[in-house]
């Protein structure tokens, strides 16, 4: 191998970097420059099986520790995360194409949900009924499922593992990651720095590996809960799978993230909101808004000659310059797909009111760039209003009125996130109870929860029955027990009883 080979990357399992022994790997671009510049290892049934017997073994030493001695586990981890912080972004940069600064953020946000996982100790107290009956006390208790897994995207290479792994392995769990093979360093990396942290040795695996290394991990009984987030159908595949073999699940998919944009709202500061929120991070995230739903010709106009103004203005390029507003596409592939949507656009009838195609960046031309797209005019019926896009792509669907913008949120089969730009409290108020989606923005263009409520959209954007990190966290990653007990006086003798109990 020369010295400009691509590196080869590796598993994490057992407390030790593992090489991949399936011969099959997955190229990982630099897409900024377009380069390979590593190969991951793509796990086979086999090696996922040795990780989760790893797991299993490792987790019954770690679930009895106590919660307290657990906590400061994830307290030495943060310490030891904001340590190399800076590094850790750079690294996820090259891998991803965000910006440092973003990247910084992508960190900081799972962080905030180990922070929160420190916790434990309060979170896992269960219930106590002292006297429910004569000499009867009930008490519950949350213990930890075992072997758990989480399955991610490549749009949130350290946020999302965080937001699972945090919890789970807080709440005495063993962990089982199968991050995206996009951008599989960081949470490599992630996983040593809580070995350094002196989190035994298996408790947390990180094993790379694409459908193979998933089925894996989904037909395994060893297995009790997947958690997931990536696109729609792998979420919908993955959820029915799990479900079907007795896991639980929770999977989060795709989005369509409308904004509504009301007559009296300041336009200046939408139009802010909706470029950072619309062309960050190039428009890969699941709560990027791709709809922006003007309420009234007048604000449509006003809005659509707003927009056009700063589009021209945003400032495309590689990931880790200085000045650069958002980056790449994560993959060639990526790119090729979005820019189909824009002729989609073209050819449904949709007004193109800035073109990002073709776009070169000096020096990096073989790098995944796509300029900043606007449409306006786009309506509910055209593919590019129903199909999530994920790239800088930008849509103005227009309303008549407040009644047809909430319905265009609530009717959309993506319930992810959704935003009112209004200074009417009454219709802030009224559109938070009433829209179909879980999670709300009100003058808020990316409503992601903070990390002591919970995270979840509905409808085609979530199937499972409990939200990520918050409360609902160490509900998912535990299970309740229930102890009824019953201390006997000596003078209390009934006698054998053949109907069920009751409190009478
Ligand atoms: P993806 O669905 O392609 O991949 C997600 C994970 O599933 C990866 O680990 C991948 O290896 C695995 N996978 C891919 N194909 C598979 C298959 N056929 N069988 C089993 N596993 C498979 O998603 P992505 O492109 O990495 O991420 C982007 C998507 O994720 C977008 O749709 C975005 O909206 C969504 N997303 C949703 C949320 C949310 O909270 N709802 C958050 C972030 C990203």
């Amino acid at each position: 191998m020369t010295d400009s080979s691509p590196r080869e990357l590796t598993h994490f399992i057992g407390g030790k970097h593992v090489s991949g022994t399936s011969g099959r790997f997955s190229d990982v671009f630099d897409p900024s420059t377009g380069e390979v510049q590593a190969r991951v290892p793509l796990a086979s049934t086999e090696e996922m099986a040795a990780a989760i017997a790893n797991a299993e073994e490792a987790q019954v030493g770690w679930g009895a520790t106590n919660p307290q001695k657990r906590a400061r586990v994830l307290m030495k981890f943060v310490e030891l995360i904001n340590k190399d912080a800076l590094e850790l972004a750079k690294t996820l940069s090259r891998e991803h194409g965000k910006t440092v600064d973003d990247a910084k953020g992508d960190i900081q946000r799972g962080v905030e949900v180990v922070e929160f996982a420190i916790g434990a100790p309060h979170l896992l107290k269960g219930e106590y009924s002292s006297a429910a009956g004569t000499g009867i006390d009930v008490y519950s208790m949350r213990q930890p499922l075992g072997v758990v897994a989480g399955i991610t995207p490549f749009n949130f290479p350290a946020m999302i593992p965080l937001w699972k792994m945090g919890p789970a392995l807080a709440a005495g769990n063993s962990f089982i990651l199968k991050p995206s093979e996009r951008d599989p360093s960081v949470p490599l990396r992630i996983a040593e720095l809580f070995l350094e942290a002196g989190l035994p040795a298996g408790v947390l695996n990180v094993v790379n590996g694409d459908k193979e290394a998933v089925d894996a991990i989904l037909h395994d009984d060893r297995v009790k809960a997947v958690g997931f987030v990536g696109s729609t159908p792998i979420a919908q595949y993955i959820y029915e799978t799990a479900a079907q073999n007795g896991k639980r699940a929770q999977c989060f998919g795709g989005a369509k993230n409308h904004m509504i944009v009301m007559p009296d709202a300041d336009l200046d500061q939408v139009a802010d909101a909706l470029i950072g929120a619309g062309y960050g991070s190039a428009g890969e995230r699941c709560m990027a808004i791709s709809v922006a739903v003007p309420v009234g010709k007048e604000t449509g106009d006003a809005l659509a000659a707003k927009l056009t103004e700063r589009v021209k203005a945003l400032r495309i390029g590689p990931a880790l310059a200085e000045s650069v507003d958002y980056g790449p596409l994560i993959t060639a592939e990526a790119l090729q797909r979005v820019e189909g949507y824009i002729q989609t656009g073209i050819d449904e009838g949709a007004t193109l009111l800035a073109d990002g195609r073709g776009y070169t960046v000096e020096g990096y031309e073989n790098g995944f760039y796509l300029g900043p797209t606007l449409f306006d005019n786009v309506s509910t019926d055209m593919t590019v209003y129903k199909e999530e896009v994920f790239g800088p792509v930008l849509f103005i669907a227009r309303a008549d009125d407040y009644e047809q913008a909430l319905a265009m949120a609530s009717d959309h089969e993506f319930g992810n996130g959704v935003s009112i730009f209004t200074r009417d409290g009454d219709a802030a108020r009224d559109f938070s109870a009433r829209v179909n989606v879980g999670m709300v923005g009100v003058n808020v263009p990316i409503p992601v929860p903070i990390a002591y409520h919970t995270f979840g959209g509905w409808k085609k954007s979530g199937f499972g029955d409990l939200n990520q990190h918050g409360p609902d966290a160490f509900r998912f990653y535990t299970k309740t027990k229930t102890v009824t007990s019953r201390w006997l006086s000596h003078d209390l003798k009934e006698g054998a009883s053949f109907v069920i109990p009751t409190m009478h």
